[in-house]
Protein backbone atom coordinates (compact mmCIF):
# COMPACT_ATOMS: atom_id res chain seq x y z
CA UNK A 1 0.00 0.00 0.00
CA UNK A 2 1.57 3.34 -0.84
CA UNK A 3 1.90 5.95 1.99
CA UNK A 4 -0.24 8.55 1.91
CA UNK A 5 0.34 11.78 0.79
CA UNK A 6 1.82 14.62 3.45
CA UNK A 7 1.42 18.19 2.00
CA UNK A 8 4.21 20.40 2.58
CA UNK A 9 4.07 23.78 3.81
CA UNK A 10 5.02 27.33 5.52
CA UNK A 11 1.37 27.75 7.56
CA UNK A 12 -0.74 25.70 8.39
CA UNK A 13 -4.34 27.75 9.57
CA UNK A 14 -6.67 26.10 11.60
CA UNK A 15 -10.37 27.25 11.41
CA UNK A 16 -11.54 29.61 7.71
CA UNK A 17 -13.26 32.48 9.53
CA UNK A 18 -12.98 35.99 8.58
CA UNK A 19 -9.55 36.10 10.95
CA UNK A 20 -7.96 32.73 8.96
CA UNK A 21 -8.94 33.89 5.78
CA UNK A 22 -7.13 37.67 6.77
CA UNK A 23 -4.47 35.39 7.75
CA UNK A 24 -3.63 33.91 4.29
CA UNK A 25 -3.80 37.30 2.75
CA UNK A 26 -1.04 38.51 5.47
CA UNK A 27 1.60 35.66 4.90
CA UNK A 28 0.87 35.79 1.31
CA UNK A 29 2.14 38.83 1.52
CA UNK A 30 5.36 37.99 3.63
CA UNK A 31 6.24 35.23 0.58
CA UNK A 32 4.48 32.09 3.04
CA UNK A 33 1.97 29.69 1.42
CA UNK A 34 -0.09 28.59 3.76
CA UNK A 35 -2.95 25.45 4.06
CA UNK A 36 -6.24 26.04 5.56
CA UNK A 37 -8.52 23.28 7.41
CA UNK A 38 -12.02 23.70 8.64
CA UNK A 39 -15.03 21.39 9.97
CA UNK A 40 -17.38 23.62 7.89
CA UNK A 41 -17.77 22.72 3.82
CA UNK A 42 -17.83 26.66 3.73
CA UNK A 43 -14.86 29.20 3.99
CA UNK A 44 -16.46 32.00 6.72
CA UNK A 45 -16.67 30.74 9.69
CA UNK A 46 -19.38 32.44 12.06
CA UNK A 47 -20.14 34.60 9.23
CA UNK A 48 -20.98 32.15 6.69
CA UNK A 49 -22.54 29.47 9.61
CA UNK A 50 -24.70 32.06 11.43
CA UNK A 51 -25.29 35.19 10.10
CA UNK A 52 -24.44 35.38 6.68
CA UNK A 53 -27.49 38.24 5.41
CA UNK A 54 -26.96 40.31 8.31
CA UNK A 55 -25.22 43.74 7.98
CA UNK A 56 -21.93 44.17 9.87
CA UNK A 57 -21.05 47.84 10.67
CA UNK A 58 -18.26 48.18 12.56
CA UNK A 59 -15.37 46.82 9.48
CA UNK A 60 -12.72 50.01 8.83
CA UNK A 61 -13.72 52.04 5.34
CA UNK A 62 -16.86 49.68 5.09
CA UNK A 63 -20.14 51.30 6.61
CA UNK A 64 -22.12 48.52 5.87
CA UNK A 65 -21.38 45.13 4.56
CA UNK A 66 -23.47 41.63 4.60
CA UNK A 67 -21.62 39.17 6.28
CA UNK A 68 -22.13 36.84 3.41
CA UNK A 69 -20.01 39.51 1.35
CA UNK A 70 -17.56 40.29 3.85
CA UNK A 71 -16.64 36.75 3.59
CA UNK A 72 -16.53 37.02 -0.29
CA UNK A 73 -14.35 39.64 -0.28
CA UNK A 74 -11.60 37.95 1.84
CA UNK A 75 -11.75 34.95 0.00
CA UNK A 76 -11.07 36.63 -3.08
CA UNK A 77 -8.08 38.86 -1.61
CA UNK A 78 -6.53 35.47 -0.37
CA UNK A 79 -6.72 33.67 -3.79
CA UNK A 80 -4.31 36.18 -5.08
CA UNK A 81 -1.77 33.83 -3.11
CA UNK A 82 -3.59 30.58 -3.87
CA UNK A 83 -4.34 29.09 -0.16
CA UNK A 84 -4.94 25.13 -0.39
CA UNK A 85 -8.31 24.73 1.42
CA UNK A 86 -9.00 21.15 3.09
CA UNK A 87 -12.62 22.09 3.68
CA UNK A 88 -14.90 19.52 5.55
CA UNK A 89 -11.83 18.26 7.95
CA UNK A 90 -11.22 19.16 11.51
CA UNK A 91 -7.88 19.21 12.69
CA UNK A 92 -7.45 16.24 15.18
CA UNK A 93 -3.56 15.91 15.95
CA UNK A 94 -0.80 17.91 16.26
CA UNK A 95 2.43 16.29 16.27
CA UNK A 96 5.64 18.54 16.79
CA UNK A 97 8.70 17.16 14.09
CA UNK A 98 12.36 17.83 14.38
CA UNK A 99 13.34 21.29 13.27
CA UNK A 100 10.42 23.46 14.74
CA UNK A 101 8.11 22.19 11.87
CA UNK A 102 4.28 20.65 12.69
CA UNK A 103 2.47 17.61 11.48
CA UNK A 104 -1.40 18.04 11.75
CA UNK A 105 -3.60 15.33 10.74
CA UNK A 106 -7.46 16.08 10.04
CA UNK A 107 -10.56 14.22 10.31
CA UNK A 108 -10.14 12.72 6.69
CA UNK A 109 -6.52 11.39 7.39
CA UNK A 110 -5.02 14.58 5.55
CA UNK A 111 -1.48 15.29 6.97
CA UNK A 112 -0.23 18.72 6.54
CA UNK A 113 3.71 19.13 7.68
CA UNK A 114 4.03 23.03 8.35
CA UNK A 115 6.90 25.59 9.89
CA UNK A 116 4.58 27.09 12.19
CA UNK A 117 0.72 27.02 13.01
CA UNK A 118 -2.14 30.04 13.54
CA UNK A 119 -4.85 28.48 15.70
CA UNK A 120 -8.11 30.62 14.12
CA UNK A 121 -10.41 28.29 15.24
CA UNK A 122 -12.55 30.49 17.27
CA UNK A 123 -15.29 29.21 19.55
CA UNK A 124 -13.99 25.64 18.46
CA UNK A 125 -16.54 23.07 16.45
CA UNK A 126 -19.47 24.98 15.96
CA UNK A 127 -22.34 23.23 17.47
CA UNK A 128 -25.68 24.93 18.98
CA UNK A 129 -26.72 24.71 22.44
CA UNK A 130 -29.76 22.71 22.09
CA UNK A 131 -33.12 22.87 24.74
CA UNK A 132 -33.50 20.23 26.21
CA UNK A 133 -37.08 19.28 24.60
CA UNK A 134 -38.32 15.85 24.53
CA UNK A 135 -38.11 14.98 20.52
CA UNK A 136 -36.96 18.46 19.19
CA UNK A 137 -33.97 16.26 16.93
CA UNK A 138 -37.18 15.43 14.45
CA UNK A 139 -38.19 19.13 14.03
CA UNK A 140 -34.73 19.91 13.22
CA UNK A 141 -34.03 21.15 9.67
CA UNK A 142 -37.96 21.24 9.29
CA UNK A 143 -39.27 23.82 11.48
CA UNK A 144 -36.48 23.75 14.24
CA UNK A 145 -33.55 25.13 13.48
CA UNK A 146 -30.28 27.11 15.17
CA UNK A 147 -29.04 29.40 12.52
CA UNK A 148 -30.85 31.46 10.04
CA UNK A 149 -28.79 30.96 6.35
CA UNK A 150 -31.52 32.45 4.25
CA UNK A 151 -34.36 35.07 5.49
CA UNK A 152 -36.43 34.24 2.87
CA UNK A 153 -37.57 30.67 4.39
CA UNK A 154 -39.42 32.28 7.37
CA UNK A 155 -41.94 34.62 5.03
CA UNK A 156 -45.08 34.76 6.18
CA UNK A 157 -44.09 32.21 8.94
CA UNK A 158 -44.98 31.97 12.75
CA UNK A 159 -42.38 31.86 14.30
CA UNK A 160 -40.79 31.49 18.00
CA UNK A 161 -37.61 32.70 18.55
CA UNK A 162 -36.13 31.76 21.95
CA UNK A 163 -33.69 33.55 24.18
CA UNK A 164 -32.70 36.92 25.31
CA UNK A 165 -29.04 37.70 23.94
CA UNK A 166 -28.08 39.57 20.60
CA UNK A 167 -28.91 36.60 18.33
CA UNK A 168 -32.59 36.44 19.50
CA UNK A 169 -33.23 39.90 19.49
CA UNK A 170 -30.95 40.94 16.36
CA UNK A 171 -33.14 37.81 14.43
CA UNK A 172 -36.41 38.68 15.63
CA UNK A 173 -35.69 42.15 14.58
CA UNK A 174 -34.62 41.37 10.82
CA UNK A 175 -37.70 38.48 10.77
CA UNK A 176 -40.13 40.90 11.75
CA UNK A 177 -40.60 42.48 8.42
CA UNK A 178 -41.30 39.52 6.96
CA UNK A 179 -42.84 37.09 9.42
CA UNK A 180 -46.52 36.61 9.97
CA UNK A 181 -46.16 36.59 13.69
CA UNK A 182 -43.12 36.63 15.87
CA UNK A 183 -42.78 35.54 19.28
CA UNK A 184 -39.82 36.09 21.41
CA UNK A 185 -39.66 33.91 24.40
CA UNK A 186 -37.28 34.68 27.38
CA UNK A 187 -37.29 33.81 30.85
CA UNK A 188 -36.71 37.34 32.05
CA UNK A 189 -38.05 40.58 30.80
CA UNK A 190 -34.77 41.70 30.58
CA UNK A 191 -32.94 41.35 27.16
CA UNK A 192 -29.07 41.09 27.23
CA UNK A 193 -28.80 42.39 23.89
CA UNK A 194 -27.43 45.66 23.00
CA UNK A 195 -29.29 48.09 24.58
CA UNK A 196 -30.45 50.06 21.27
CA UNK A 197 -31.43 46.64 19.88
CA UNK A 198 -33.55 45.98 22.91
CA UNK A 199 -35.37 49.10 22.92
CA UNK A 200 -36.03 48.85 19.59
CA UNK A 201 -37.31 44.98 20.34
CA UNK A 202 -39.81 46.57 23.18
CA UNK A 203 -40.95 49.58 20.67
CA UNK A 204 -42.21 46.66 18.25
CA UNK A 205 -44.13 44.68 20.78
CA UNK A 206 -46.08 48.19 21.50
CA UNK A 207 -46.67 49.16 18.22
CA UNK A 208 -50.20 48.28 18.36
CA UNK A 209 -50.10 45.59 15.39
CA UNK A 210 -49.75 42.78 17.71
CA UNK A 211 -47.35 41.68 15.29
CA UNK A 212 -44.21 41.04 17.20
CA UNK A 213 -45.41 39.96 21.08
CA UNK A 214 -42.98 39.54 23.94
CA UNK A 215 -43.19 36.53 25.73
CA UNK A 216 -41.16 37.15 29.16
CA UNK A 217 -41.05 35.26 31.70
CA UNK A 218 -41.50 32.32 30.22
CA UNK A 219 -39.42 28.74 29.12
CA UNK A 220 -39.99 26.70 26.44
CA UNK A 221 -41.84 23.77 28.10
CA UNK A 222 -42.22 21.50 24.95
CA UNK A 223 -42.99 20.74 21.22
CA UNK A 224 -46.52 19.90 19.48
CA UNK A 225 -46.24 18.68 15.90
CA UNK A 226 -47.12 15.41 13.47
CA UNK A 227 -43.72 14.33 12.10
CA UNK A 228 -41.05 17.43 11.55
CA UNK A 229 -44.18 19.72 11.15
CA UNK A 230 -44.35 22.05 13.97
CA UNK A 231 -47.75 23.17 15.09
CA UNK A 232 -47.30 24.52 18.03
CA UNK A 233 -44.86 25.54 20.84
CA UNK A 234 -45.28 25.01 24.82
CA UNK A 235 -43.82 27.70 27.09
CA UNK A 236 -44.52 28.07 31.14
CA UNK A 237 -43.38 30.51 33.48
CA UNK A 238 -41.26 29.58 36.83
CA UNK A 239 -45.08 29.46 38.66
CA UNK A 240 -46.07 26.59 36.17
CA UNK A 241 -48.69 29.00 33.99
CA UNK A 242 -48.39 26.87 30.53
CA UNK A 243 -49.23 28.97 27.35
CA UNK A 244 -49.55 27.46 24.10
CA UNK A 245 -48.16 29.34 21.19
CA UNK A 246 -48.83 28.27 17.56
CA UNK A 247 -46.23 28.30 15.54
CA UNK A 248 -44.50 26.91 12.55
CA UNK A 249 -40.91 27.30 12.61
CA UNK A 250 -38.61 27.77 16.33
CA UNK A 251 -35.76 29.51 16.41
CA UNK A 252 -33.69 28.53 20.09
CA UNK A 253 -31.12 30.72 20.05
CA UNK A 254 -28.86 29.57 23.16
CA UNK A 255 -25.67 30.28 21.75
CA UNK A 256 -22.79 28.00 20.91
CA UNK A 257 -21.46 25.17 22.75
CA UNK A 258 -18.06 26.68 22.96
CA UNK A 259 -15.68 23.04 22.48
CA UNK A 260 -12.09 23.45 21.52
CA UNK A 261 -12.01 19.83 21.24
CA UNK A 262 -8.80 18.22 20.05
CA UNK A 263 -7.04 22.03 20.57
CA UNK A 264 -7.35 21.53 24.10
CA UNK A 265 -5.32 18.63 24.10
CA UNK A 266 -1.69 19.69 22.61
CA UNK A 267 -0.37 21.37 25.45
CA UNK A 268 -1.28 24.89 24.59
CA UNK A 269 -2.20 27.37 28.30
CA UNK A 270 -5.67 28.20 27.94
CA UNK A 271 -7.86 30.29 29.98
CA UNK A 272 -11.72 29.45 30.17
CA UNK A 273 -11.81 27.38 26.79
CA UNK A 274 -9.45 30.18 24.99
CA UNK A 275 -5.56 30.25 24.26
CA UNK A 276 -3.50 32.87 25.76
CA UNK A 277 -0.84 34.52 23.77
CA UNK A 278 1.44 37.34 23.63
CA UNK A 279 0.51 40.12 22.83
CA UNK A 280 2.31 41.59 19.76
CA UNK A 281 3.30 38.12 18.45
CA UNK A 282 0.22 36.48 19.21
CA UNK A 283 2.50 33.26 20.11
CA UNK A 284 1.26 30.91 22.67
CA UNK A 285 3.36 28.92 24.82
CA UNK A 286 4.51 26.38 22.16
CA UNK A 287 6.88 28.10 19.71
CA UNK A 288 5.91 28.31 16.77
CA UNK A 289 2.27 27.81 17.10
CA UNK A 290 -0.12 31.07 16.89
CA UNK A 291 -3.68 31.90 17.95
CA UNK A 292 -5.96 34.92 16.48
CA UNK A 293 -9.24 35.85 16.61
CA UNK A 294 -12.13 34.77 18.65
CA UNK A 295 -10.10 31.95 20.28
CA UNK A 296 -7.25 34.03 21.41
CA UNK A 297 -7.27 35.78 25.06
CA UNK A 298 -5.08 38.07 26.20
CA UNK A 299 -6.16 41.45 28.51
CA UNK A 300 -8.61 43.88 26.75
CA UNK A 301 -9.69 41.33 24.35
CA UNK A 302 -12.40 42.17 21.95
CA UNK A 303 -14.03 39.68 20.48
CA UNK A 304 -14.46 41.32 16.74
CA UNK A 305 -13.15 40.75 13.53
CA UNK A 306 -11.30 43.75 13.00
CA UNK A 307 -8.93 42.48 16.26
CA UNK A 308 -8.82 39.28 14.58
CA UNK A 309 -7.11 41.53 11.53
CA UNK A 310 -5.08 42.85 13.48
CA UNK A 311 -3.84 39.49 15.29
CA UNK A 312 -3.48 37.83 11.76
CA UNK A 313 -0.88 40.63 10.80
CA UNK A 314 0.68 40.17 13.90
CA UNK A 315 1.31 36.74 13.54
CA UNK A 316 2.64 36.60 9.90
CA UNK A 317 5.37 39.13 11.15
CA UNK A 318 6.47 37.07 13.82
CA UNK A 319 6.20 34.24 11.62
CA UNK A 320 7.99 35.62 8.93
CA UNK A 321 11.77 35.09 10.58
CA UNK A 322 10.65 31.35 11.32
CA UNK A 323 10.16 30.50 7.52
CA UNK A 324 12.83 33.04 6.47
CA UNK A 325 15.77 32.87 9.40
CA UNK A 326 18.35 34.34 6.95
CA UNK A 327 16.51 36.97 5.83
CA UNK A 328 15.58 40.25 6.99
CA UNK A 329 12.26 41.71 6.23
CA UNK A 330 11.94 45.42 5.27
CA UNK A 331 8.93 46.15 5.74
CA UNK A 332 6.58 47.61 2.97
CA UNK A 333 3.24 49.17 2.72
CA UNK A 334 0.92 46.90 0.32
CA UNK A 335 0.68 50.29 -1.99
CA UNK A 336 4.65 49.43 -2.81
CA UNK A 337 4.80 45.79 -2.70
CA UNK A 338 1.52 45.28 -5.15
CA UNK A 339 -0.12 41.83 -4.90
CA UNK A 340 0.02 39.15 -7.16
CA UNK A 341 -2.70 38.97 -10.22
CA UNK A 342 -4.37 42.42 -8.79
P1 LIG B 1 -14.85 31.98 13.66
O1 LIG B 1 -15.62 32.89 12.80
O2 LIG B 1 -15.55 31.35 14.82
O3 LIG B 1 -14.22 30.84 12.75
C1 LIG B 1 -13.48 29.79 13.34
C2 LIG B 1 -13.44 28.60 12.39
O4 LIG B 1 -12.58 27.59 12.95
C3 LIG B 1 -14.82 27.92 12.24
O5 LIG B 1 -15.18 27.91 10.88
C4 LIG B 1 -14.62 26.52 12.84
O6 LIG B 1 -15.34 25.54 12.12
C5 LIG B 1 -13.09 26.31 12.65
N1 LIG B 1 -12.55 25.30 13.57
C6 LIG B 1 -12.83 25.08 14.88
N2 LIG B 1 -12.15 24.01 15.34
C7 LIG B 1 -11.41 23.53 14.31
C8 LIG B 1 -10.50 22.42 14.15
N3 LIG B 1 -10.17 21.60 15.15
N4 LIG B 1 -9.96 22.21 12.92
C9 LIG B 1 -10.24 23.04 11.88
N5 LIG B 1 -11.07 24.11 11.98
C10 LIG B 1 -11.65 24.34 13.18
N6 LIG B 1 -18.12 40.82 15.09
C11 LIG B 1 -17.89 42.09 14.64
O7 LIG B 1 -16.75 42.53 14.61
N7 LIG B 1 -18.95 42.87 14.22
C12 LIG B 1 -20.24 42.42 14.23
O8 LIG B 1 -21.17 43.17 13.86
C13 LIG B 1 -20.49 41.08 14.66
N8 LIG B 1 -21.76 40.58 14.67
C14 LIG B 1 -21.97 39.30 15.09
C15 LIG B 1 -23.27 38.80 15.07
C16 LIG B 1 -23.52 37.51 15.49
C17 LIG B 1 -24.93 36.96 15.44
C18 LIG B 1 -22.43 36.70 15.97
C19 LIG B 1 -22.68 35.28 16.42
C20 LIG B 1 -21.14 37.19 15.99
C21 LIG B 1 -20.89 38.50 15.57
N9 LIG B 1 -19.61 39.04 15.57
C22 LIG B 1 -19.38 40.30 15.11
C23 LIG B 1 -18.44 38.26 16.08
C24 LIG B 1 -17.63 37.69 14.91
O9 LIG B 1 -18.46 36.86 14.10
C25 LIG B 1 -16.44 36.92 15.45
O10 LIG B 1 -15.62 37.80 16.20
C26 LIG B 1 -15.63 36.32 14.29
O11 LIG B 1 -16.41 35.38 13.58
C27 LIG B 1 -14.37 35.64 14.82
O12 LIG B 1 -13.68 35.15 13.71
P2 LIG B 1 -12.66 33.92 13.86
O13 LIG B 1 -12.12 33.70 12.48
O14 LIG B 1 -11.73 34.16 14.98
O15 LIG B 1 -13.57 32.68 14.32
Amino acid sequence: MSEPVIHTTDVAIIGAGPTGLFAIFECGMLKMRCHVIDPLDMVGGQLSALYPEKPIYDIPGLPAIQAGDLVANLERQAAAFDPVYHLGERVEKLTPLDGGRFLLETSRGTRIDARAVIVAAGAGAFGPNRPPLDGIQQFEGESVFYMVSRREAFRDKRIVIAGGGDSAVDWALSLHELAAKIYVVHRRPKFRAAPESAERLKALSEDGTGKLELVVPYQLESLEGEGATLAAVNVKTLDGDIRRLEADVLLPFYGLATDLGPIADWGLNLDMHHITVETGTMATNIPGIFAIGDVATYDHKLKLILCGFSDAALAAHAIRPLVYPDEALHFEYSTSLGVPHA
